[in-house]
């Protein structure tokens, strides 16, 4: 739950400044400069007002992974300015509904979903998702199809790519399947010029992303506490 001042356990404030002090630190010990990092609170599963008290914490970077809930959660906080990030697999019917709302898509892993949002406004900006599996049937593109997907993203008008996503496998150690994504993101920028960010870490594994170059952390239950769980 989101009630503030619940007394076990610390609060979402002390969550918040101990995932912060711990990000900076994870980049200070890799070489890095905590500023180029961009922290993504994932809200999936939490009400609107758990956004709004992380906004009035100092939170702008907001993740969610379902398209209805996403736009529900957006419309009411229309109030607040925010930058939604999508972050969950997304169907191509969906994909123009959820520009209107996300200002980053993560999950762009098939050229179907490239043709949805080629053209029209506004431009998104977008990373290419990259399944780090053995599993087709997880989000992202197999390594082999990246880079024509790249090149079909960097041939639409209104996308604007950012660089790769991926998702560490579960029962695998994540720093060598982030380094994996590394090298993928260094042949995606080969491709197109500037798509050098990485979109990679959660609450168990950002440490080790920092370690291999992410620049956008997606960080749910670390700082939120547990997801509630859904109807
Ligand atoms: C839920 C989710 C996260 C955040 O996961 P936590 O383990 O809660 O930090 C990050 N990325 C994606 C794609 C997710 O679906």
């Amino acid at each position: 739950m989101s009630a503030p001042g619940v007394a076990d356990g610390p609060s979402l404030a002390e969550r918040l400044a101990t995932v912060t002090d711990r990000v900076a630190e994870a980049a200070r010990s890799a070489g890095r400069d905590p500023g180029e990092l961009t922290t993504i609170v994932v809200t999936k599963f939490h009400p609107a007002s758990l956004v709004r008290e992380l906004h009035a914490l100092g939170v702008r970077d907001f993740g969610e992974n379902r398209h209805q809930e996403a736009r529900e959660k957006a419309a009411e906080l229309a109030d607040l300015e925010l930058t939604w990030h999508f972050i969950g697999q997304l169907q191509t019917k969906k994909a123009r509904q959820a520009r209107e709302y996300a200002r980053v898509i993560h999950s762009i892993d098939r050229e179907a979903l490239v043709a949805a949002l080629a053209t029209g406004e506004p431009t998104v900006d977008c990373f290419l998702q990259v399944n780090l599996t053995d599993d087709p049937g997880r989000g992202g593109a197999a390594p082999a199809e990246v880079e024509a997907l790249a090149e079909s993203i960097a041939a639409a008008p209104a996308l604007n790519l950012l660089g790769v996503m991926g998702v560490a496998p579960l029962g695998e150690e994540p720093r060598p399947a982030f380094a994996r994504l590394r090298g993928i993101g260094e042949r995606v920028a080969r491709i197109v010029p500037g798509a050098t960010s990485l979109s990679a870490g959660m609450s168990h594994d950002f440490a080790e992303a920092i370690a291999e170059g992410a620049t956008h952390l997606r960080i749910g239950t670390a700082i939120t506490g547990n997801r509630p769980a859904r109807d």
